[in-house]
């Protein structure tokens, strides 16, 4: 009984998920990537680094001696989330995104193609790029084995 009493008095660990949730470590590499087409250049390093070869990306010459990237694909079915494809990035045009909720039916709705990854819907991750953080919610982390309530409050706000 005394064991019972002391657990029902204690605080809550768990959280009544979908309706509440936690925020996620800054640098979490979720289920999605983010693509800037502004800053990519086409040089391809990140299909060239992907252990998996899940990116897909086709390239065209403007006859200015530069790549046009005609289009980027990731399987994500495939992925491992490994990140290695953003950390070898040369020009910060490729980071995770902090989504975790991309379950479908059909492993063709895991592609994620163009358009997908650049999404204004999606959340970029500090993952390999430390100088985001600032600006994403702290983690709503487990403190001595009992999460920090205030900070659920604030994200459920
Ligand atoms: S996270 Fe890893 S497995 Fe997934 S696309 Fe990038 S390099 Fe490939
Ligand atoms: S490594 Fe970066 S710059 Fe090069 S193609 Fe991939 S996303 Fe674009």
């Amino acid at each position: 009984m005394a064991l019972t009493f002391r657990h029902l008095f204690r605080s809550f660990i768990t959280t009544q998920y979908p309706e509440k949730r936690l925020s996620t470590s800054r640098r979490i590499r979720g289920q999605q990537f983010v693509w800037r087409s502004d800053l990519c250049t086409g040089c391809a390093t990140c299909a060239k680094s992907c252990p998996h070869g899940i990116i897909q990306i086709t390239t065209s010459t403007n006859g200015d001696n530069r790549y046009v990237v005609d289009n980027i694909e990731f399987d994500t079915g495939r992925c491992m989330f490994c990140g290695l494809c953003v950390e070898a990035c040369p020009y910060n045009a490729l980071y995770m995104g902090r989504s975790y909720e991309q379950a479908r039916y059909s492993r063709k709705l895991l592609w994620a193609d163009m358009e997908t990854l650049m999404d204004p819907a999606n959340q970029v991750s500090a993952y390999g790029h430390p100088e985001l953080e600032w600006r994403i919610p702290r983690q709503s982390l487990l403190v001595y084995g009992q999460i920090s309530q205030e900070m659920v409050d604030e994200e459920n706000d």
